[in-house]
Parts: C-alpha cells; structure tokens; sequence
C-alpha cells in the first residue's frame, strides 16, 4: 500500500459524507435567490429614480434579473420529471427566439420610437398573465371545484388585469405610433360602458367560483376575458393625446399587477414582489404626472372619465408669424445676460442635444447664463429629455424642472425652444382648449422667444394650434433643428 492510498480517502467512504440531497437544497437556493433579486430591485428603482444613479440602478436591475432568471431555469431543470432534456431544450429555444429579438429591437430603436415599443412590451406581460391564468385553469387539480373559490378569484384577476392590459397596451401602441388616431374617441355612455363592464366583470368571476368541473367554469372565464379584451381597448381609446404619457405609466402599472397576479396563480414569490414593486411605482409614477399636468388621476385610469367640452382652436385665425435666421439668433444671443432652453420632442427627432449641449457650452465661456426648463411630459417617454441632455453631457445643474423655472421667465432675455410644441403652449390657459389646465412652461413671458420647428403646417401632439408662434416677441427659426442650431454655433 503506498503513502498516497493512505492519505486518501475510498469513494466509499466519501460519498456518505458529500451527497446532496437537492430536493431539499434547490428550495433553499431558490428562495436565497429570489431573496437576492428582490433587494436588487429594490435598489435598481431607488438608483432609477434620481439621473446621477441611474446608470448604477440599471446595471442592479439587470443584475437581479439575472439571479432570477438563472435561479428559476435551473429549478425548473431539478424538479423536472417528464424529462431534462426536453425541458432544457425548450428553455433554450425561447431564451434564444426572445433574447434574439430582444437584442435586435434594442440595436435597432430609435430613441423616438421607445414609448410604442414599450406599450408593445406591457401587452407581453399582459397575453403572458392572461395564458398563465388559463394555463392554470386547466391544470390545477381541485380547481373546478366549488371550494377551491379562491383559486378561481386569482385565476379570474390575473385574466381579467391581463386582458385589460393586453388590448390597452396594443391600443396605446397603435396610437403612439401613429397607426390609428389620437384623438380621443367618446362614446355616448361610455364611463356607465366602463362600469358595467367591471361590475359584469366580477359578476363573472363569482360565477367562476361556483361553477364545477371545466366545462362549466370555462363559459364565465372566456366571457370574463372577452369582456377585459374590450375594455382595456375602449379604457386607452378614450384618452386623448396630451394625455397619453399618463397612459404609457398607467399600462406600466397595469402589467406590473398582471404579472403579480400571474405570481400568485404560479406560487412564484419573485413573481408577486416584482409585479408588485412595478405596479405600484407605475401607480405612482402615474399619479405624480397627473399631478404635473393637473389632471385626474381617476379621470385618467376610468378612460377619460369627465373630460367632455374640449373646442377646438383649429380654425382660429392668429396673424402672420416673424422669422429669424442663425446669424441673427446667434448676436441676439451674444446680447443677452440670461438664456432658457426648452426642449421638446423635436429636438429628440433632430438628436440636437449634441449641437445644443455645444451652444449651451460656448454660451456659458462668453458669460451668458444658460439653464435648460423641462417639462414633466416633453418628449414621447417620462424623462426624455433629461436622458438626452445627460447623454450630450450637460451638467445636471443647470437644468430645471417646470416648477423651479416657470417664475423666472418673466426676467429672461431669450428663450430658445427647441422643438417643443404642447408642453410651451398659452392655449393651455384657456377654458375649452383639449390641453386646458395642463400647466405649460411659460416661455411668452421671456424678451424674446426663438421657437426651431420644420414648419408652420404641423400641431404638436395634441394636435392643438400654438398661439405662441404668432407672438409679436416670437421669432420662428424653420429647419431641422439640429442644423439649426449648428448654424447658431458656427455664428457665434
Ligand atoms: P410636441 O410633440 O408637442 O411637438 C414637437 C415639435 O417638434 C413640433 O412643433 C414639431 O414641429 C417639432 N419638430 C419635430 N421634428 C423636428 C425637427 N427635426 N426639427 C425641428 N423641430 C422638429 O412636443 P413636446 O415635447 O412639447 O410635447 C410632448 C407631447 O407628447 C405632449 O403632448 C405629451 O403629452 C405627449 N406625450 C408625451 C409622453 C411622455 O411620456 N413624455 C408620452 C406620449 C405622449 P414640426 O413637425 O413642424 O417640425
């Protein structure tokens, strides 16, 4: 026997010793998992809410959803009886098909087309809710009985918030993307079609607890999601176009209790917390822009509930405008002591933050103060211009939400609005108007106003006329405005 068999112990004697039992440990890697992403998207939303941790809160939401998803396929894989191999081949092919369209939409999006691309997004998570609730319909054993009412109540929410968001999200979809209109469509009767709908709704779901067996649970459950499918879409179809980014944020909620919902008929714990976590900052991301733009929060999630007598200002006459050419709006600019910024979708369009963090720049070393006003729904996403404007490094400082600047425009010398329309708009303080009461940033107040546009033929969003261009202090500068501005900088 040599000195080596000596020290080393038989496979015999070490198997006892080191086998794992994994039926118990993979519930206990599980949930250390799930624990782990969970705090981590805690942590992502408190560094997403402010710009300068952004970044961070990116990279741990990303992280957490990679313990989720590691953590879940692999106990898919040990609890699989009906075969490894399958199982994990058919993990593969939709982590490959999904990923793979995930990684060509996210090369290939433009910055403009984000807000449909993420209602396209929440109508997932809503058909995702929607097949987990049949899904589990079908295969719970003890589901059709009576005293399994409970499970029916689960089954009908998750349907029923999953219809809602499926066709409102394809609805919104559709809107933003210019496919269909975004005119509001007001129905006669439509906030008591909204209510019947919900109190049939739950009507349903009673019924789907009573019922016994498949056949007679699944006639209210495919009523329940035909009743959803067509309120979600009339809910988004009554919603006007000003008041769209309070939709896109209210979709958002709306799938993250979908998903939670689908957690519970799962028993997925990640499931529920994360659904919850995204529900309930959609909700409130929601209530904050509704704030912002004076509407109401439950005028908003009942389709528009109220927001009758909108007149068009269409076809009123507002006299001719004035133009100005770079060279001009570069020594006006040269001349004065205090410079606004206020940029809209436009100069997302153009992608003239780069141009404009430049002027900003050469504006600032020849002494002029230049700070940038923004407001709570400029652009097509919450955000927008805060994301483009930290992109072309323009320091945090000197840009201004609404409220801290709207008091200042009265002593600025010159305001330049960089392809903002609705969100500068004075029709908003007046009784009628489709943006009426939504507060605007009150750039007619400013010396002078240089407003960059393409033309005078196009409204803004709302598709509203804007009287700000007919200002005798207003001068149009027509063009796209990342040119636009480069000219201004080339003449400084
Ligand atoms: P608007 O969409 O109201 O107006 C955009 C302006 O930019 C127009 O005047 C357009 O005129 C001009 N423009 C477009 N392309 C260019 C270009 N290449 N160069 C120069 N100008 C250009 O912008 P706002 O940001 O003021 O308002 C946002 C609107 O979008 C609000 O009504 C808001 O409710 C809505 N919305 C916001 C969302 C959000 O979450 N922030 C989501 C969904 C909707 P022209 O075509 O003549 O060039």
């Amino acid at each position: 026997m040599t000195a080596l068999t000596l020290i080393a112990p038989t496979p015999a004697l070490l198997a006892p010793t080191f086998s794992v039992n994994w039926d118990h440990v993979t519930p206990r890697i599980l949930s250390l998992a799930y624990i782990a992403a969970a705090l981590l998207f805690i942590l992502a939303l408190a560094g997403l809410s402010r710009q300068e941790t952004a970044q961070r809160g990116n990279k741990l939401g990303i992280t957490g959803m990679a313990f989720a998803l590691v953590a879940t396929i692999w106990a898919v894989i040990q609890y699989d009886y009906s075969g490894v191999a399958l199982t994990s081949f058919l993990i593969l092919l939709a982590l490959v098909i999904g990923g793979g369209i995930g990684v060509w939409k996210a090369r290939n999006v433009e910055m403009t087309g984000m807000p449909e691309l993420i209602a396209l997004l929440h109508s997932f998570v809503g058909l995702a809710a929607v097949l987990v609730g049949f899904n589990s319909f079908i295969e719970t054993p003890g589901a059709h009985s009576a005293t399994n009412a409970f499970h029916m109540g689960e089954v009908g929410l998750a349907v029923f918030i999953g219809a809602v968001t499926l066709t409102g999200s394809i609805v919104a979809f559709l809107k933003l993307s210019a496919k269909i209109s975004g005119k509001p469509l007001t129905l006669p009767g439509r906030n008591l079609m909204n209510l019947a709908a919900i109190l049939v709704s739950i009507a349903l779901m009673i019924w789907m607890g009573h019922s016994r067996g498949l056949a007679s649970g699944i006639v209210p459950l495919i009523i329940l999601t035909i009743v959803a499918l067509a309120l979600g879409a009339h809910l988004v179809l009554a919603i006007g176009g000003g008041d769209m980014p309070v939709v896109v944020s209210m979709l958002n909620s709306y799938s993250g209790w979908a998903a939670a919902m689908a957690g519970f008929t799962l028993s997925n714990d990640l499931l529920i917390i994360t659904g919850a976590l995204v529900g309930s900052s959609g909700a409130y991301l929601s209530y904050i822009m509704c704030k912002a733009m004076n509407r109401s929060f439950i005028s908003v999630i009942l389709g528009g509930f109220g927001s009758e007598g909108a007149v068009s200002t269409e076809d009123r006459d507002y006299g001719e405008h004035r133009e100005i050419i770079a060279a001009d709006a570069a020594q006006l600019l040269l001349s004065a002591k205090s410079v606004v910024i206020t940029p809209g979708y436009g100069m997302a369009v153009a992608q003239a933050q780069y141009p404009v963090a430049d002027l900003t720049r050469k504006l600032r070393e020849k002494g002029v103060d230049v700070r940038f006003g923004i407001h709570p729904v400029a652009g097509r996403l919450p955000g927008h211009m805060n994301v483009l404007l930290a992109e072309a490094k323009v320091p945090y400082d000197i840009v201004m939400e609404m409220d801290e600047i709207n008091d200042d425009f009265a002593s600025t010398d010159v305001v330049l609005v960089i392809g903002a329309n609705d969100t500068v708009n004075p029709a908003a303080e007046e009784p009628g108007s489709p943006i009426a009461g939504m507060p605007v940033l009150k750039v007619w107040e400013a010396a002078h106003v240089i407003a960059f546009k393409r033309s005078m033929g196009n409204a803004g969003y709302a598709g509203v006329q804007n009287p700000l261009f007919f200002r005798e202090n207003t001068q149009m500068l027509l063009g796209d405005a990342k040119k636009s501005v480069e000219d201004i900088v080339a003449n400084l």
